[in-house]
């Protein structure tokens, strides 16, 4: 890591846990192979704490925090501006300062946009199917709807999908639907998909052995994209390759939210094979 001096400027993550954290290796492997001198924090803050946190920002002329689990609505409150896009979502990630003006972004669901882009599907008219209905499911959708996409969203709670429905229909004048994820839904919907994502965490460790869509209904027309990063390779991506499906593993969202993040705080084009590479040593190190 770079010789940390009076000059060096300082980003972080807050969150509670943030030990798992992948953020802290990309972001400083990145700032070492541009030569800036930054340093990438994590900083476990409790939900009775935030506010102080947030002060904090200002008070220690910080540059800019990642946020996650369980503070990504709670901060927005205390910051001074949001991107129009997390102010929509309702989802901050990503805080920036300038001069102690601290701006929300969301980098979560663009980073799936460009993840998805860099495989070569583009949304504008597909049909998706998106299993699950919860936070990272939000701005997925919203994200893919404002990209032109058509959704089936299937989660377990019913109740939490036709509410996201009608959520991004306020903004996005496409055709949504809600439905139960069960065996027989998830055949419908498949009649007519060109994607399918999963934003739920079933198959993440330690149920890597849990899948969320039975291999038997996967065919070679579909796009699968998992976000669940651990393991890198779950039993839905398995199956779908094993199908014949084109696959989008969860790392390169979780790489692409914090590239995203990288330049709004320094400016600089992030070097992404950088970030990707500090990533998967980091998963790697985990197991
Ligand atoms: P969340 O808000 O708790 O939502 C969890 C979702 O999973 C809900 O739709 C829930 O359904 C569903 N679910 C949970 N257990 C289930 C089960 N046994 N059967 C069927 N559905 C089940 O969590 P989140 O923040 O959205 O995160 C979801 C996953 O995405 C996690 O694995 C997380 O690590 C991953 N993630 C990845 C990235 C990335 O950058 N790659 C970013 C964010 C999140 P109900 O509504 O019925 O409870």
């Amino acid at each position: 890591m770079n010789q940390i001096t009076g000059k060096t400027r300082i980003c972080g993550i807050i969150g509670d846990p943030v030990e798992h954290s992948m953020s802290p290796v990309m972001h400083n492997a990145a700032f070492e192979a541009l030569g800036l001198d930054y340093v990438y924090l994590p900083f476990r803050v409790r939900g009775e704490e935030l506010k102080g946190a947030i002060n904090g920002i200002r008070a220690l002329n910080i540059v800019g925090l990642n946020v996650t689990i369980p503070h990504k609505m709670a901060v927005m409150p205390f910051l001074d501006k949001l991107d129009p896009l997390a102010e929509r979502m309702g989802v901050v990630n990503t805080i920036a300062s300038e001069n102690g003006e601290l701006t929300g972004y969301n980098t979560d669901a663009p980073g799936f946009l460009q993840a998805l882009r860099a495989q070569g599907i583009e949304p504008d008219g597909k049909s998706i199917v998106m299993i699950g209905a919860g936070g990272a499911a939000k701005g997925i959708s919203f994200i893919l709807a404002g990209a032109g996409a058509s959704l089936v969203i299937l989660n377990r709670t019913l109740s939490r999908a036709e509410e996201l429905a009608s959520q991004i229909a306020q903004y996005y004048h496409r055709k949504i639907a809600a439905m139960t994820l069960n065996e027989a839904n998830l055949k419908r919907a498949f009649e007519e998909a060109d994607v399918l994502v999963n934003t739920t965490s079933v198959g993440m460790v330690p149920d890597v052995d849990r899948t969320p869509v039975p291999g038997k209904l996967l065919n070679s027309h579909l796009a699968v994209s998992d976000i669940v990063y651990n393991p890198l390779e779950t039993r839905l991506l398995r199956e779908a390759k094993a199908a014949g499906a084109r696959t989008i593993d969860g790392l390169d969202m979780l790489v692409w939210q914090g590239a995203l993040a990288f330049e709004k705080w320094t400016g600089q084009k992030a070097p992404f094979e950088i970030m990707k590479q500090a990533a998967l040593k980091a998963l790697r190190n985990e197991k």
